[in-house]
């Protein structure tokens, strides 16, 4: 576990900004790291969906229950049923193999992510530093309803000694 203080953090609940003195907050380092694999990898998935015409619109990616929905960039989307998902998959843990940086910057009130060699996106989410971080990668399952395609994974962050 990592105590972390706030002194003066200001919490915004129910529209109303309460002052506080101190506050002391628990963090679990390794549920942190998984999290951030998870969430990482869901850029990952984001990037490769997105050669096939899928835009992710939507993310989650807690321990057991990841996944991201996609639609349609435009009328020229590869269907559900024909994309190769273990090309797919096989591609995501080639980049973990090899390892490549992944970096957050500001520009002006945006927040952006980049997976070098990928595009960079808008997130304010918690990222591994490097690929090579996560250990373990692998599509669960892919469902197609009403114009979303959903594909639920699964990652794991290396052990840290
Ligand atoms: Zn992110």
């Amino acid at each position: 576990m990592v105590y972390i203080s706030f002194c003066y953090l200001y919490f915004l609940l129910c529209n109303h900004v309460i002052k506080c003195e101190s506050v002391i907050a628990k963090i679990s380092e390794q549920d942190r790291l998984l999290h951030a694999a998870l969430h990482t990898s869901g850029h990952l998935l984001n990037w490769e969906l997105s050669q096939f015409g899928w835009k992710a619109i939507k993310g989650h990616h807690f321990p057991g229950e990841s996944r991201v929905e996609f639609s349609p960039m435009d009328s020229n989307v590869l269907p559900s049923e024909q994309l190769p998902l273990q090309k797919v998959e096989s591609s995501i843990k080639m980049k973990l193999h090899e390892g490549r940086k992944v970096t957050t910057w500001f520009e002006e009130n945006d927040r952006l992510c980049l997976i070098e060699g990928c595009t960079p996106i808008p997130c304010a989410g918690t990222h591994v530093d490097d690929l090579n971080k996560i250990d373990e990668f692998s599509i669960k399952s892919i469902k197609f309803k009403k114009g979303i395609l959903r594909i639920s994974y699964d990652a794991s962050h290396i052990a840290m000694v």
